[in-house]
């Protein structure tokens, strides 16, 4: 479903993305680790269009999504295919990002509403579904400070659900959650992986990477330093780099 070949991707002179390819097809649940600078979450971005790149290819459902141009001014092709993308490739970030001023359950419905101008009725069923499928089936008519964390976090899920995207992107769902609330939003990302919905998530929580990848990928200042199945990279990892990060971070 998602394609990334060759990334590149600077901001000025500093050269974050130097060469990285992704693949992961229907289904799959690829976990992206690697230590703070290494470009974990300007992939993610770079794969949802929220940022250009310089070099290299995003295929999306085997379509390009960048002009292929002049390397110095890329834009993704047109509105539409920008929309497009968004909506399959769903987004859900380390700070929820809820709009505080609207309940749960609107929080849910404006973009299938506003933006794909799905009929109102059918998606409020819709984003009660979700809300219940996380769990806080009964914080429809809350406003997201009245939520804890985890909560909060769960509800960005069901939003990002509601959008019915072919994917989910995930960029450190639990980092901002306490080790208890934690747990909660483990649990609803299992449960999707179990579904089989296609993720792509940075963690770096190296327990969750292991029990829901399909693959894990670990970046090294921009580049892929080793990949391979969860068992086999946390388990006998070859490089003395994800080596030290894993000691790092246990
Ligand atoms: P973390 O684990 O801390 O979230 P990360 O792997 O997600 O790290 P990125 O956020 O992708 O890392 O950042 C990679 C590098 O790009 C960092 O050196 C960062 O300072 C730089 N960077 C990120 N966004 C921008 C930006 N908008 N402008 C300039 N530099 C940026
Ligand atoms: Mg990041």
């Amino acid at each position: 479903v998602i394609e990334i070949n060759n990334l590149h991707k600077s901001y000025g002179e500093l050269e974050v993305l130097k060469g990285v390819d992704i693949n992961a097809h229907r289904g799959d649940v690829v976990s992206l680790i690697g230590s703070s600078g290494s470009g974990k979450s300007t992939l993610l971005r770079c794969a949802n269009l929220l940022e250009d790149s310089q070099q290299g290819d995003i295929l999306f459902k085997g379509e390009p999504v960048l002009w292929k141009g002049n390397a110095h001014h890329r834009r993704p092709a047109d509105a539409k295919q920008v929309l497009r993308i968004r909506t399959n490739l769903s987004m859900v970030f380390q700070q929820f990002n809820l709009w505080s001023h609207m309940s749960i359950l609107q929080n849910v419905m404006e973009a299938p509403v506003t933006v794909l101008g799905r009929p109102r009725d059918e998606v409020e069923e819709a984003a009660r579904g979700y809300l219940q499928k996380v769990g806080i089936g009964d914080k429809c008519d809350v406003y997201p400070a009245q939520l804890s964390g985890g909560q909060q976090q769960r509800a960005a899920i069901a939003r990002a659900l509601c959008m019915e995207p072919e994917a989910l992107l995930f960029d450190e769902p639990t980092s901002a959650l306490d080790p208890e609330l934690e747990q909660e939003v483990v649990r609803v990302i299992k449960d999707l992986a179990s579904e089989g919905r296609t993720m792509l998530i940075v963690t770096h929580d190296m327990k969750l990477a292991h029990d829901v990848s399909d693959h894990v990928v670990f970046l090294h200042q921009g580049l892929i330093e080793e990949q391979g199945p969860p068992d086999t990279l946390f388990g006998s990892p070859k490089s003395e780099r994800l080596r030290g990060f894993l000691s790092a971070t246990h």
